[in-house]
């Protein structure tokens, strides 16, 4: 060994990431070509900007290329570029000692499902090592485009470990990608193979790639031509390319703005929404280029995060192409681009809302979820709410959506509020007692079936001049005056003058039962079909809400609760027979235990079932026992 070769071991995670590429993944393996020239485009793009930027370069006048060779008799292919290259440290740095944060989740992607690995590969940063599963060797020549340092050499087989040279012999700047092919993988030193290939993953790539003497990438920047010059199937190529996506895109949005400021932006709605968003926060934003030059892979201000779900890219005549990445915040012609872009797709969901609501809702499902997420876009806030979207009692099932714009629109007179309730279904929230007045007044209330979406209505706090309510909050004074048209009595007997009064008793003794649990029991208004519910005191935070802060560990204080009790409910009316006969029947302390515990259970703040369990499970016994009883004696 040289003084200068040095051998280094894969980092762990790499290691076993290497394992895999080596030895079972055999679908789709051709996307190493694609991630090898997307390495090689992105040092060329990298050295591009270090030259606009009037860095000293090696090599300077070296044309932009990407040339691909390769020997079907030796059955070999190579990879070089005139890229920006890379120093020793950076050899060592980038390419087997450290796992990038998204090697884990890569890994634990492909644990789950074989086939789609090699789709996402590139967008965990681990691209380079898909050559392992075509290589039984790979060796890497790079020179830095830092002028003062030496050309290296790396190779590998990909199994444990790695080496490092310098090289004594100059080498021009840039990276050659030496790869001897496994047996089994002697396609990919066949021309007519690798063009096809590339045609289908790179075609795009913005520099030149020779296969060969040829040059067999033809296409431009295409969000820079005229809309009408342009076919669906080139965008949704292009799409394709861009995102790794393998359907079309859900919705394209293309712009060419000349005044005040120069920009095109070519941007797409993919039709699934990325599963990896929440666990990969980088991989979002768009392509940022001056004047054709990529300055920025994955701009993350160009659009707000609430946009994420929107890919594409962004070029403009009008920013220096010497500018740093650093700086473009305090730009005030970025500023503006990002603020129009921002503004062209909110009117374009906005038209695609108005005019096509099949589509919209379509993409609501699909980004709803991450759209939701603007409320502090105070600058595009309208936009926002009427945008939003959610499913309420007025649609016939939970695939309907409604606008808030829709809400308003069907209010009853006088009422000032949005109502909403909090629930796991449709299901579920239809049987919440505290519906049962809104069903009865046919008052609208939005069904939300995710917390996040009852965070954003706290948040907003209201829509026009219209407050948000949770339904276990609502001021019942307001809801007796509102939709008298719509209420129909129901036949109910009333209570008479003496019940009356044994009633009020009732709730006395059923408060002292609670204790301190609730501030008060009382006669509801709001019930029809159930004996009871909580309602809160304070008015403020719904119980849902409450939960939400709790699991952030804010302290809330103690809640504010009233029980409410249904004396037109057969239930409460026998429990007033009971009380005449015995004020002190033990059976009247376990119904009201009971009746608190299941109004805890509704609202999922029931801290301990078993309590409420044991005691069912003893009415259910005493039940059983009286309807034996019973029907001994009919029989
Ligand atoms: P990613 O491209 O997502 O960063 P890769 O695994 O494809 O992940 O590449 C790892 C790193 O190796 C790159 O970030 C880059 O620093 C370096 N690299 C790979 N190929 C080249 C090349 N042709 N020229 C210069 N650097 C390269
Ligand atoms: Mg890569």
């Amino acid at each position: 060994m040289s003084e200068t070769k040095h051998k280094y071991k894969f980092k762990a995670e790499i290691k076993q990431l290497l394992d895999i590429l080596v030895h079972s993944l055999y679908t789709s393996r051709e996307i190493f070509l694609r991630e090898l020239v997307s390495n090689a485009s992105d040092a060329l793009d990298k050295v591009r900007f270090e030259s606009n930027k009037g860095t000293e370069i090696a090599d300077k006048d070296l044309p932009l290329e990407i040339h691909i060779d390769f020997d079907e008799k030796k059955n070999t292919l190579t990879i070089r570029d005139t890229g920006i290259g890379m120093t020793k440290d950076e050899l060592v740095k980038n390419i087997g000692t450290i796992a990038k944060s998204g090697t884990a989740d890569f890994l634990k992607k492909l644990a789950e499902s074989k086939e789609d690995a090699t789709n996402i590969i590139g967008k965990f940063g681990v691209g380079f090592y898909s050559v392992f599963m075509v290589a039984k060797e790979v060796v890497i020549k790079t020179k830095s485009f830092k002028p003062e340092e030496p050309a290296c050499t790396w190779r590998s087989d990909g199994s444990g470990s790695f080496e490092i040279e310098e090289l004594e012999e100059p080498l021009k700047r840039g990276t050659t990608i030496e790869v001897h092919l496994k047996d089994d993988a002697k396609e990919f030193a066949e021309k007519y193979r690798l063009e096809n290939i590339i045609k289908k993953h790179s075609n795009f790539i913005s520099f030149p790639i020779f296969l060969g003497k040829e040059k067999i990438n033809t296409i431009s920047a295409i969000w820079r031509e005229p809309k009408t010059s342009i076919k669906k199937e080139q965008y949704v190529e292009f799409y394709k390319f861009l995102t790794y996506d393998t359907e079309e895109p859900m919705f394209i949005v293309h712009k060419s703005v000349d005044a005040p400021i120069q920009f095109n932006a070519l941007m797409f709605i993919p039709k699934k929404s990325d599963e990896f968003f929440w666990m990969d926060r980088e991989n979002y934003g768009l392509d940022l280029y001056v004047k054709r030059v990529l300055i920025q892979h994955k701009n993350k201000d160009l659009l707000p995060e609430y946009l994420s779900f929107v890919k594409g890219v962004v070029d403009s005549e009008d920013l220096p192409l010497n500018i740093s990445r650093e700086t473009l915040q305090e730009n005030t012609i970025f500023n503006k681009i990002s603020s129009s872009v921002t503004n062209h797709i909110l009117s374009f969901l906005l038209d695609k809302a108005k005019n096509s609501p099949d589509e919209y809702q379509a993409f609501w499902k699909e980004h709803g979820k991450v759209f939701r997420l603007g409320y502090m876009d105070f600058v595009n806030l309208e936009k926002y709410q009427e945008l939003l979207r959610f499913n309420s009692s007025f649609n016939k099932d939970e695939n309907e959506l409604t606008s808030l714009a829709d809400y308003v629109s069907r209010l009853k007179e006088g009422q000032k509020e949005i109502y909403y309730a909090l629930g796991n279904s449709r299901e579920a929230i239809v049987l919440d007692p505290h519906l049962e007045i809104f069903k009865k007044k046919g008052i609208e209330v939005l069904y939300l079936y995710d917390p996040t979406e009852e965070f954003v209505l706290s948040s907003l706090r209201k829509y026009k001049d219209f407050d948000f309510k949770s339904v276990d909050t609502a001021d019942l004074k307001k809801l007796e005056t509102l939709g008298k048209e719509g209420e129909k009595e129901e036949e109910k007997e009333e209570l008479s003058k003496d019940d009356r009064k044994h009633f009020s008793s009732l709730l006395a003794k059923m408060k002292k039962i609670l204790g301190d649990r609730v501030k008060d029991v009382v006669e509801s208004k709001r019930l029809s079909d159930s004996p009871s519910c909580l309602v809160n005191a304070d008015d403020t935070l719904s119980a849902s809400m409450r939960k939400i802060l709790k699991m952030a560990n804010q302290d809330m204080g103690k809640q504010e609760r009233i029980l409410e009790v249904n004396p037109n409910h057969k239930l409460v009316r026998n429990l007033i027979e009971i009380f005449k006969k015995n004020s002190d029947d033990e059976y009247i302390t376990n119904v009201t235990e009971q009746l608190y515990g299941s109004a805890l259970l509704l609202e999922g703040a029931l801290e301990d079932p078993h309590i409420l369990i044991a005691k069912m499970n003893e009415l259910l016994e005493k039940s059983s026992e009286w309807y034996l009883k019973q029907s001994k004696e009919t029989t």
